[in-house]
């Protein structure tokens, strides 16, 4: 199913005007909402059988009146009632305009409208909760409820300052203090949500490193669970960078398989190759991959060097242990944040290494928990300023 939706005082007319109802009802005339009928073109041809969806103002997402027009999927049903309606004096969207009326009608906050667009582009279901209950008023609703305490206290300080000669009761009590002690420590604890909410609509990304043939590619499939990338017993298969998304406690992982690190005369594996450091530089973790059977490779004692100059988190996985099951991690002077013993193979050692992947780019991050959280900088930054004030007041008394 396609839908064609149009917004404002027009908006019935403009769908009507084109629109044939089986039961000879017509839109603009009926409170009805929903109409079963077709869409014509000036020739009164037949564009599409459809449903209209009557929305009057202010029952609408955008608080005007709407009209959504139900065509049949495909592009051709939905591009030829979308002209139909620009040729009876309707106009294109702008990206985003819908969501921009419902704020500028009230609607909506800015808030909420921003979560819309996190909705859109959610990539774990903990990230579409979190924009969904950003979106239906659950973080504003916070926010809203700070300024009513705040500004609570705020008249009884402003009552106690007009009043001093008055023989009122005690205004500034040890109770408004506690509430505004309360209150304080209530917006920094929605502070502290700010880092998850931003891993949760950001995701962090994994670069896989190491030389050619270690089981990059193989390693990256198994995280995926799926044979995403080509993997060969040939050295240089992997020449292109390739990125796929996984889901780890919530948070959306951009894994990044690269080309093995060597130097190289082909161009394309040079071209590989460089992309591969890029993608090393641009990473939150690299996963240093090495072979269990070469442990003592110099060439992976000469890449560790490279990596420890980027200062990147580095978590080294030894994999082909089922080549080798007594190997040992090899001592490669790179300060590892984590090792895991692993094989791409067999499967041994992929959940543990997913763990450790987990708590190296979360620490004890819970972005599972059911309260509200920041997801914007902005958000962060006006809040911590509004803390900050608070705790001004509560030092200066
Ligand atoms: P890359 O060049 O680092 O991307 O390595 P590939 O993933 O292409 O793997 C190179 C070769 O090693 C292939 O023949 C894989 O089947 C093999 N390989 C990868 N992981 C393992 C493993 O855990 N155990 C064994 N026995 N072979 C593996
Ligand atoms: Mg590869």
């Amino acid at each position: 199913m396609g839908i064609v939706r149009l917004s404002g005082p027009r908006a019935i007319e403009c769908a009507s005007a084109a629109f044939r109802s089986s039961s000879g009802k017509d839109p603009r005339e009926i409170g009805r909402r929903v109409f079963y009928g077709h869409i014509l073109d000036a020739g009164d041809g037949v564009l599409d059988e459809v449903l209209l969806h009557v929305m009057r103002a202010p029952h609408s997402y955008t608080r005007e009146d709407v009209v959504e027009i139900n065509c049949h999927g495909g592009a051709a049903p939905v591009n030829a009632v979308l002209e139909e309606m620009l040729h009876r004096g309707a106009r294109l969207a702008r990206p985003g305009e819908f969501t921009q009326r419902a704020f500028l009608n009230g609607r909506i906050d800015l808030v909420q409208a921003e979560a819309v667009i996190d909705r859109i582009r959610a990539r774990t279901r903990a990230g579409l909760r979190a924009a969904g209950e950003a979106a239906g008023g659950v973080l504003s609703k916070r926010i809203y409820a700070f300024r009513e305490r705040l500004a609570n206290v705020l008249a009884h300080v402003e009552a106690a300052v007009d009043f001093t000669d008055q023989d009122l009761p005690e205004l500034l009590t040890d109770e408004l203090f506690d509430g505004l002690r309360q209150c304080h420590e209530e917006m920094e604890t929605l502070i502290e949500t700010s880092e998850a909410g931003r891993l949760l609509r950001e995701g962090v990304t994994v670069a896989i490193a190491g030389r050619p043939n270690v089981g990059k590619s193989s390693l990256f499939n198994a995280l995926l669970r799926d044979a995403r990338a080509i993997v060969t017993p040939d050295a240089g298969t992997t020449r292109d960078r390739i990125e796929e998304y996984i889901t780890l406690r919530g948070v959306p992982v951009k894994l990044v398989d690269t080309a093995g690190l060597r130097t190289v005369d082909d161009e394309a594996e040079k071209m590989g190759v460089a992309l591969a450091w890029a993608s090393l530089r641009a990473a939150a973790l690299i996963l240093f991959v090495v072979d269990a059977s070469e442990t003592d490779a110099p060439a992976d004692k000469e890449l560790a060097e490279e990596l420890a100059a980027l200062e990147t988190p580095v978590l080294l996985a030894v994999n082909k242990i089922d080549l080798a099951p007594d190997a040992a991690a090899p001592a490669l002077g790179l300060d590892t944040a984590a090792q895991c013993m692993v094989s791409a193979t067999t499967g041994a050692g992929i959940g543990d290494l997913e763990d450790a992947l987990g708590s190296l780019l979360l620490g004890g991050l819970d972005v599972s928990a059911a309260e509200p959280m920041l997801t914007r900088l902005h958000q962060k930054d006006s809040l911590r300023r509004a803390a900050d004030c608070v705790a001004r007041l509560l030092a200066d008394t």
